[in-house]
């Protein structure tokens, strides 16, 4: 890996961050707040929140067994997409490389930040070949977007594949987990002191079932973490969401309950539309969702929202003609699907 600093942007390897009333008098007590022009009523609403989220921090460490200083808390991985961008790629000069298809929002965001989206197509099967996406990047590509398992494909990427992209990469591997909690794979957040260039992404939005509260997760080295902390929002997780979070953190046993359920009834529809006559492959996922070929996918998604079931339909994105990738729900909201599938 080049060194940071080469990496970043040269004005936020400058910048000086903005220094908040809350983080000057850091680490002594304090009992009167007259520094922040707050008002003194309406407690615990009229306070700033804290800006490192520190009481969150120390709760995720210990459940995804990454330390808190390699942690960054922001408003959904929307946030934590965003940010590399505004870190490292200069707009109109700078690029990323990226698994095509894959989650929409990393192209989204190069967009807005007005840098160069390089897709590398997948292989038949949906998976990665590492040569492929270092073949395409060049000296002023900054990021290579991974998502494992991958949103819409549903399914892992290979683990090798990934590493040997991280270690063939000057520059920063971004492997987005959002889905990690179904999958069976271990998570590569644990080899981040092995890879100074890795940053992991995950999310409260799916299997922990907060999707409302907007909290998503990046790992990574405490010196990319310091620039992310650095060019973030101050309160980027306002209060409702860290108090949400910390109650919903409480109970990793419940998440493993609704985990464990989902599966199963994964299995259940994916076993049920292989049988379906306008089913054409069910492919395999690794995920909470699952992508189907149906005969023509246009039609089918039309057909059930006249139904008032909806259903993600992934038609014209490549090498997904036709398929319509199905969120698994509840039992009863997977029979109403099939049930109407089954009189189309
Ligand atoms: C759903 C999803 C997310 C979650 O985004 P949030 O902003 O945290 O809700 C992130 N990455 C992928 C690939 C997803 O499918």
């Amino acid at each position: 890996m080049i060194t940071l600093e080469k990496l970043c942007r040269k004005n936020i390897w400058d910048l000086a961050p903005y220094s908040s009333a809350r983080n000057e008098y850091a680490g002594r007590e304090a009992r009167v707040f007259l520094d922040a022009n707050e008002n003194p009523y309406n407690q615990p609403y009229n306070r700033y929140p804290d800006p490192l989220q520190l009481e969150v921090k120390a709760v995720i460490s210990k459940i995804k067994g990454v330390p808190e200083d390699c942690i960054f808390l922001g408003n959904g991985s929307d946030e934590a997409i965003d940010l590399p961008y505004r870190c490292f790629c200069n707009p109109g000069k700078d690029n990323v490389v990226a698994i095509e298809p894959t989650y929409g929002m990393y192209k989204v965001c190069a967009d807005i930040n007005d840098v160069e989206y390089r897709p590398v197509l997948l292989d038949e099967t949906y998976q990665i070949t590492a040569d492929k996406l270092l073949a395409a990047t060049d000296a002023n590509t900054k990021i290579i977007w991974i998502c494992s398992p991958n949103n819409p494909t549903g399914n892992s990427l290979h683990r090798e594949e990934i590493i040997k992209v991280i270690e063939g990469f000057q520059g920063l591997v971004i492997v987005d987990e959002a889905y990690s909690d179904f999958s069976s794979q271990k998570s590569l957040r644990h080899e981040l002191a092995k890879h100074p260039n890795l940053i992991v992404l995950n999310t409260m939005s799916k299997a922990w079932g907060c999707a409302a509260i907007r909290l998503g997760m990046a790992f990574a080295s405490k010196e990319i973490i310091s620039i992310f902390n650095k060019v973030k929002y101050p309160y980027n997780v306002n209060l409702l969401t860290q108090q949400q979070a910390l109650e919903a953190l409480k109970d990793p046993f419940e998440v493993d309950k609704w985990v464990k359920l989902l599966l199963e009834e994964r299995r259940c529809m994916m076993d049920a539309f292989a049988l379906l006559p306008i089913c054409l492959k069910v492919y395999p996922s690794d995920a909470n969702f699952f992508l189907a070929k149906m005969t023509d996918a246009p039609k089918i998604y039309n057909y059930l929202v006249d139904r008032g079931i909806i259903v993600r339909n992934r038609h014209r994105v490549q090498l997904c003609e036709n398929c319509l990738r199905i969120t698994i729900g509840t039992k009863s909201e997977n029979s109403e699907l099939i049930a109407a599938l089954r009189q189309y």
